[in-house]
């Protein structure tokens, strides 16, 4: 499923990220970028030993933010950057837990932009082992593309969100139907 939007697109497909050909690929990564389990675990092990090499020498990412990397051996599918985005665990929704999901997207589209990627490839940040529920979670994702896309004026860029399993593919779908 696709959308036209402004200056780019957003597209939903059901992929392991690491096998895209995308300028950069958005990692779920936790706040000490220690490589982990999920998505992270797979783009580290796709990427090789050194991605964790250089996030050791960046320390470390807010809650919120992203931080870029080369993308080491996945450079062999073309990609040029792996963005670390470090999404909010879930703990009722009072702890501000939206703003800091939203502002790990914006974000990452920021530093793609910044790094003039014309395509980037996500995951559903913080919908897996963080507990975010993916109906409250695919609908903030899609909403922080969209205005992006609106509000920032540039090359095309075309956003993928690589979504792992059926029951999360079809909630982007109906939140992209909605948007
Ligand atoms: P978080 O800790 O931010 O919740 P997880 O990696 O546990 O991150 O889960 C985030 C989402 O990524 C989940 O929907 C999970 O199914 C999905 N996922 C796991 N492996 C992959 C992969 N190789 N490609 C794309 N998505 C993946």
């Amino acid at each position: 499923m696709e959308k036209r939007l402004a200056d780019g697109s957003i597209e939903l497909i059901q992929a392991d990220i690491t096998g895209l050909q995308v300028d950069a690929i958005v990692t779920a990564a936790n706040s000490g970028l220690r490589g982990g389990g999920g998505v992270d675990g797979a783009v580290h092990r796709a990427a090789g030993p050194r991605l964790l090499e250089a996030c050791r020498s960046i320390g470390g990412c807010q809650t919120g933010s992203a931080v870029a990397t080369d993308a080491f051996n996945l450079g062999q599918n073309g990609v040029k950057y792996v963005l670390h985005a470090v999404g909010p665990v879930w703990r009722g929704g009072t702890q501000s837990e939206p703003n800091l999901l939203r502002n790990a997207y914006a974000t990452s589209l920021k530093i793609a932009r910044e790094k003039k990627c014309s395509s980037i490839a996500f995951p559903s940040i913080s919908t897996g082992v963080y507990g975010f529920p993916i109906d409250k979670a695919a609908p903030l994702a899609l909403l922080t593309c969209k205005e992006f896309l609106e509000s920032e004026p540039g090359d095309l860029l075309r956003i993928v969100f690589a979504l792992f399993d059926q029951a999360t593919l079809e909630t982007f779908e109906s939140a992209l139907n909605n948007l």
